[in-house]
């Protein structure tokens, strides 16, 4: 079996496994990406909205709300340096009638703990002035909601990882491993004829793969379950009368059905929750079921009467990698191997926070 020795390996080339690569080999590691698959980004990296969230609706303290403002604030100053098309479009949420304001204070009230700056509340009359197609009684305004190109972002990373010395092989699945009694890992990269790598640092970004990732490397700890919440998306047909992201307040637990654009201008309302009964992410069917666009359009009319029949066509999904067990789960960076890092439960903001995700785990890679 051929052998090789490195410093650091990094499993999985989505958006988290490029910004811990490109972290990791501007702070002078030798750093090698493995990806599974024939070409980087094509899993969760490529099924979400494309939203730079502001940081508003997560906990308090949590890993989620922390790496989403702090990754927030640094992504727009990195995709302006690097030419990453985005756009700060902002965002509404909104009230449609007036049983519904108490939920923008409580909402108004999460984001200013988090310190998402600039939220402001607007009455009926100042929302319709930005977006005159709505049904509202209020909104709240985020200013520093935007949009961007995540496959653009992904080959920058990609691109500043390289300039660093770092290497993306991709076709080279991590299909078993053990922590070695000198604290690096050997991890077996391939199939009929697998080779050898020892890493003094291996940082597991596998997203919907990361438990099973872990639980072929013998040594590697018990790792959170994994549960599978699809999201499926349905395109708006006809040109969308807004400019900006549009949220129902939210009710629930849920975001409820949004609507976000892209960078050339289309919308798309979702993605809706699906729970998929299996864990198992070899399992998993992308296609969206035509017949889920029903409730779309109902919970789309409240706030946007306007919205015509016949408009919304099913699109694409994304599956969240939850972890199991909790109403409102956050991010776990589990560091209880020296040097190595495991990423699971990097659901969004995934897209918003990868830079402050990849400082915090070269970070952890250099305090072990
Ligand atoms: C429906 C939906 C909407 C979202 N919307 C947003 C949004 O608007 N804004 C936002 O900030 N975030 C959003 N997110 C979150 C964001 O998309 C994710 O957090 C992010 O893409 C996760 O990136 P990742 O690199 O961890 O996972 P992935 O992109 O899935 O990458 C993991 C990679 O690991 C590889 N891999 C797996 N197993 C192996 C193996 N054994 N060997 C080698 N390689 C392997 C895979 O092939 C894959 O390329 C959304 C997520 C979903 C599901």
């Amino acid at each position: 079996m051929d052998h090789y020795e490195i410093d650091t390996v990094v499993i999985g080339a989505g958006v988290i496994g490029l910004a811990c690569a490109r972290s990791l080999a501007r702070a002078g590691h030798e750093v090698l990406v493995l990806e599974k698959n024939a070409v980087f980004g094509e899993e969760t990296s490529a099924r979400n909205s494309e939203v730079i969230h502001a940081g508003i609706y997560y906990a308090a303290g949590s890993l989620k709300a922390q790496f989403c403002v702090e990754g927030r604030r640094a992504l727009y100053n990195y995709a302006a340096v690097n030419g990453v098309p985005h756009k700060k479009c902002g965002k509404l949420i909104v009230a449609a009638d007036d049983s519904e304001i108490p939920m923008l204070d409580s909402v108004a009230e999460k984001a200013a703990a988090n310190g998402v700056e600039g939220m402001r509340q607007l009455s009926r009359s100042e929302t319709l002035a930005l977006e005159p197609e709505l049904n509202v009684s209020g909104a709240l305004l985020s200013p520093e909601t935007g949009i961007i190109d995540s496959h653009a972002l992904m080959l920058a990373y990609l691109g500043e990882a390289e300039a660093h010395g770092a290497q993306l092989v991709t076709g080279s699945t991590v299909t078993g491993g053990h922590v070695r009694d000198d604290g690096r890992i050997d991890l077996k990269v391939g199939g009929d004829e697998p080779l050898l790598i020892t890493a003094r640092h291996v940082v597991n970004a596998g997203g919907l793969w990361a438990q099973s990732i872990s639980a072929k490397i013998d040594g590697v700890a018990t790792v959170p379950t994994l549960a599978l919440a699809k999201g499926n998306y349905f395109s708006l047909t006809v040109a969308a009368p807004f400019k900006r992201l549009i949220y129902p307040a939210p009710a629930g637990g849920g975001l409820g059905v949004h609507l976000t654009l892209d960078m050339q201008g289309r919308a798309k309302f979702g993605p809706d929750v699906e729970w998929l009964p299996v864990n198992d992410p070899t399992a998993i069917d992308y296609s969206v079921d035509p017949t889920r666009g029903d409730c779309f359009y109902e919970a789309i009319r409240r706030y946007w009467p306007g919205l015509p029949g016949g408009v919304l066509a099913a699109d694409y999904s994304g599956i969240r990698p939850k972890i199991a067990g909790s109403d409102y789960p956050d991010y776990v960076v589990d560091t209880h191997l020296p040097g190595h890092v495991m990423l699971y439960g990097i659901e969004s903001p995934g897209l918003t926070a990868s830079l402050a995700i990849g400082d915090a785990v070269a970070e952890a890679v250099v305090e072990t």
